[in-house]
């Protein structure tokens, strides 16, 4: 409320409000006073110039212009809000739509929209008017429908920014269907910037108005409107130019109202603003079995891959990842910026959406099959199985709803509980994640909550289900050393009590091998060494991340260890070992095979040809010295 004060004392806010007050001030009650003055026809004062009885004039019926274009302003006006609505619903149906609807469906509609915004909107106008008819009401319908390619473009664009925000992934994961998701959680999200260019969409429409009804195709006699008024004048410009005049300063100042309105709104609330076919598959090393598959599986991954369009071919991030995870294990996935870790994330939750491909010799989560699984049963899987913690807590959470029901979202879509019960879960469930005064914080807003709250009540949205695994990416990383600490508590004591397996994504291989009994170091696209958290470490890249790691023995005086170079782009993978440009025990053989993913001890595998070189070594003189 202080902001909106505050924009109201700027000289723009003052002026816009008190020209937006005027004109709806005289809509509403100029034709109440000023009707019977507006259509008296004088035959004896026609066609005058201004005088003390007539201010602007007469027309040519000797009718008073002044009181005529008074009450001209609640038509006008009334014509340009209902223009700019149907501008705005239609808009925001044409692009909302792609979102739902099927992929050449959506394409199509997006296509439609792309191809209507290329004409200029006065060409839009006369086409609709041909096609709607002279007349008010054509007008409203051409004018209406004329803004709306400009909204459907801005929605769709607001969309797809917001579809791509952690809380909808979250929302998504927790089973929220398509609408419920575009209602609830990404129109909330574009309302404000939507409302704004409204306001300057009413402008525009009344300026459009009075251009059709100069044209005369707009309003029909006897009713009349600022732009009829106008042509009307002009035709006896050279007798009365006031006749002209009044009528255009009119709309004019209506229009600077709406759009100074537009931009002081603006000010304040600040605008946040061919067929599909399987990737093809890239050549990879023949894999070791992956680590039996036991009963208590919960996810099983075989042979993953993540492949992208791009205009020269595919580019395929994720390459041949596999992993099992069983019921209580926490795995950590760690690895440099780009190595693949959080993809491999988000296609085992399915949240990697076309154009991108998934494929998998299998990727089997709770004993279900996630690639083939339909849909449906899919979102009341994931619902309540699977949880999901991002990096950057502001936007894990949808901020225009209050955290506790988005909490019970989870509860009322999957378990049917009514609103109030579904609250008190949520309650109970952030009281379960340690948070403090959980009733009074589960009528909060999330920028009322810290950042390490907000991770543990994304933590506590995942246990409104049951969920047998949690998906940690980067949950850390943007908190200081205690929160960390607290929250990987909190995941430790989550996983022990409910035995829920946990996959921990991080760059940092100190907290993974602090927090994991497990972890896989990626590297691009791959796995390069699956071992014991408190293993040995054999890839030169695994030995490389662990000696870059600072902890308080680390020596100040030595210079800090670095690995030189930069992974390589995905779509420029080198043939052979993908680390060996950065690899100091690089070989000929390095440089033309790609290291294949092999056992080098109990639960662990390593990608590595001179690694497995020193393991046949060693066996080879052991087996020599037992001989
Ligand atoms: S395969 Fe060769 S280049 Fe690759 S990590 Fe091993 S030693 Fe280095």
């Amino acid at each position: 409320m202080a902001k909106w004060l505050a924009a109201l004392r700027t000289p723009v806010g003052a002026f816009s409000a008190t020209l937006l007050l005027l004109v709806f001030a005289l809509a509403v009650f100029a034709p109440i006073l000023w009707h019977d003055n507006a259509f008296a026809i004088d035959t004896e004062a026609i066609a005058q110039g201004p005088s003390a009885a007539h201010w602007l004039g007469t027309d040519d019926l000797g009718r008073d212009i002044l009181f005529r274009v008074l009450v001209a302003t609640r038509l006008s006006v009334l014509l340009a809000v209902f223009a700019t609505v149907i501008g705005v619903v239609t808009g925001l149906v044409l692009g909302t739509l792609p979102s739902l609807l099927p992929r050449p469906a959506a394409r199509l509609v997006t296509a439609a929209v792309n191809i209507a915004v290329a004409f200029p909107g006065l060409l839009l106008v006369l086409f609709f008017s041909v096609i709607f008819g002279v007349g008010a009401q054509g007008a409203v319908l051409a004018v209406g429908f004329a803004l709306a390619p400009a909204f459907a473009r801005l929605a769709q664009t607001l969309s797809a920014s917001v579809a791509g925000q952690d809380f909808v992934s979250a929302a998504r994961i927790s089973g929220v269907g398509r609408i419920r998701l575009l209602v609830r959680h990404i129109l909330p999200n574009i309302g404000e910037p939507l409302v704004v260019n409204a306001t300057l969409g009413a402008g525009a429409s009344l300026l459009a108005f009075a251009g059709l009804s100069f044209l005369g195709i707009g309003v029909q006699a006897p009713e009349y409107d600022w732009g009829r008024l106008l042509g009307e004048g002009l035709n006896g410009i050279y007798v009365n130019p006031a006749a002209a005049l009044a009528p255009g300063v009119a709309v004019v100042l209506a229009g600077l109202a709406f759009n100074l309105a537009g931009e002081t709104v603006a000010g304040v609330i600040g605008v946040r603003t061919g067929l599909r076919k399987l990737a093809p598959r890239t050549v990879v090393p023949a894999r070791e079995a992956v680590a039996e598959d036991r009963d208590d599986a919960v996810l099983v991954v075989e042979n993953l891959q993540v492949a992208f369009p791009r205009p020269a071919g595919w580019t395929v991030p994720v390459r041949g990842v596999s992993f099992t995870v069983h019921a209580g294990e926490a795995i950590g996935v760690v690895g440099e910026s780009g190595s693949g870790k959080s993809l491999t994330g988000l296609a085992v939750s399915r949240l990697v959406e076309a154009p991108a491909v998934v494929t998998a010799d299998r990727l089997d989560f709770a004993g279900r099959p996630l690639l083939t699984t339909p849909e449906r049963e899919l979102r009341g899987l994931l619902g309540t199985s699977l949880a999901m913690v991002f990096q950057d807590p502001m936007t894990s959470f949808n901020p225009t709803r209050r955290i506790g029901r988005q909490l019970a979202e989870v509860a009322e879509q999957h378990q049917g509980l009514p609103r109030a019960k579904a609250f008190e879960r949520a309650v109970d469930r952030l009281r379960a994640v340690r948070i403090p005064a959980a009733g009074r914080r589960a009528k909060q807003y999330p920028h009322e909550f810290s950042g390490g709250m907000r991770q543990r009540a994304m933590i506590g949205m995942g246990l409104m289900g049951d969920p047998r695994l949690i998906i940690a990416d980067e949950p850390t990383t943007a908190l200081d050393v205690t929160v960390q600490r607290q929250l990987l508590r909190l995941l430790a004591r989550t996983r022990a009590e409910r035995d829920t397996a946990i996959i921990l994504i991080s760059h940092d291989i100190a907290v993974v091998s602090q927090t994991c009994e497990r972890m896989l170091v990626m590297y691009a696209g791959r796995v390069v060494e699956d071992m014991p958290s408190a293993g040995t470490p054999r890839h030169p890249y695994t030995r490389a991340l662990l000696a870059a790691t600072l902890d308080l023995e680390t020596d100040r005086d030595t210079p800090l260890a670095v690995i030189p170079g930069r992974p390589p782009e995905p779509d420029r993978v080198p043939t052979g070992c993908a680390f060996a440009d950065r690899c100091p025990a690089v070989t000929d053989r390095c440089r033309l095979e790609d290291p294949v993913l092999e056992s080098v001890g109990s639960s662990h595998r390593v990608a590595c040809w001179e690694a497995s070189a020193s393991l046949s070594t060693k066996e080879t003189v052991t087996a020599g010295g037992a001989e």
